[in-house]
């Protein structure tokens, strides 16, 4: 291709350097003490190519973090693969222009969010998998969503009371996608802090359910989700991961041929113009402004950002911006999409 002459390696050399002083903006997530206790000065940016090559820069390049909502995109491709099209009868395709956890839309569209990946949109995701995988679990028994209710209200919930079988199944799919065992897991204290503050989603899912949007166990599926925004990994296992968006579904790190289609072209394609469009939240215009890749976002300081044919870029600095994206690694892919050329326009 026409990035074939690019030295990937001293432009992120670079980026590492020329981001230093820009490490203080921003804030780090504060809404779980969990998050709000990560060194805030860590920047670290990972690029894995089309043919399956890695390159990093930054000293926390290879520091697991909290990959958040970028898990939300892996969960699309997952519910996708499982429901196909009817999954847009639970959840639209239009940016929000709204905060990652707004319930204001919710109202006025019957319960339907406006996109997978603010988090209404991505509870309807999981619990569309949830349903998938653990349909005969106490689904729609009054009795026992009472029970739940209760136990969550009170903070009580024990992780031990649900099972985990759709989780497993996420987890699993990040790892077949990042072909390691080793560097993907569910950090236990953020999944227990989204647990514990989580009322916010509580009632976005059980809103939801009002309107017959999501279905079944919703406790159940709040678990799935609480631990689902608690997977970590290093930036360079997420480049990895994420590679299948670059190349049309297709794994190129898959050494058996079992694990090579992770997914369709098409359902990458619809993907990957979710993420322009609605990646960032309120942000998402700006993003797609300055960057000009699909990218997603989370409020753990990590970005995914996708370059069809080319690669995939993982960046990590944990101070976010108003909108809870991250501020520096904002700014390091603006630089690396202008320096490099890849701006998809
Ligand atoms: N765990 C976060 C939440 O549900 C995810 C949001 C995000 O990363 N923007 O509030």
């Amino acid at each position: 291709s026409s990035f074939d002459h690019v030295d990937w390696q001293s432009i992120l050399n670079d980026i590492a350097t020329d981001i230093q002083p820009y490490l203080a903006k921003g804030k780090v997530a504060s809404y779980i003490p969990a998050l709000a206790n990560v060194d805030p000065h860590q920047f670290g940016i990972a690029f894995t190519d089309i043919r399956g090559n890695t390159y990093k820069a930054g000293p926390s390049a290879d520091t697991p973090f909290s990959i958040q909502s970028i898990s939300k995109v892996f969960a699309l491709v997952m519910a996708l693969d499982l429901e196909g099209e009817a999954l847009w009868k639970k959840v639209g395709r239009e940016p929000s222009g709204g905060r990652f956890n707004s319930i204001v839309q919710l109202e006025s569209e019957q319960g339907r969010p406006r996109n997978p990946f603010i988090n209404a949109g991505a509870i309807a995701v999981t619990n569309s998998i949830q349903q998938h995988y653990c349909s005969g679990s106490d689904s729609n028994n009054k009795e026992d969503d009472k029970k739940l209710y209760t136990r969550q209200y009170t903070h009580k919930t024990s992780p031990d009371e649900y099972n985990s079988i759709a989780i497993n199944k996420i987890l699993d799919f990040l790892k077949t996608c990042a072909q390691t065992d080793q560097d993907i897991r569910i950090d236990p204290e953020v999944a227990r802090s989204e647990a514990l503050f989580g009322d916010r989603n509580r009632a976005l899912a059980y809103f939801m359910r009002s309107y017959g949007v999501v279905q079944g166990d919703i406790g159940q599926t709040l678990h799935t989700y609480f631990h689902q925004c608690a997977l970590e990994m290093s930036v360079t296992t997420l480049s990895k991961a994420g590679l299948f968006l670059a190349a049309a579904g297709q794994n190129p790190l898959a050494e058996d041929d079992g694990a090579m289609l992770v997914t369709s072209h098409d359902h990458v394609d619809r993907v990957n113009s979710l993420m322009m469009l609605c990646g960032h939240y309120d942000m998402s215009g700006d993003f797609a402004f300055r960057v000009g890749l699909a990218g997603k976002s989370g409020v753990g300081g990590g970005i995914l950002a996708v370059v069809p044919d080319v690669g995939t870029l993982a960046v990590w600095s944990p101070r976010l911006n108003k909108a809870g994206n991250s501020y520096a690694g904002t700014l390091a892919l603006e630089w690396f999409s202008g320096r490099t050329g890849v701006n998809l326009f």
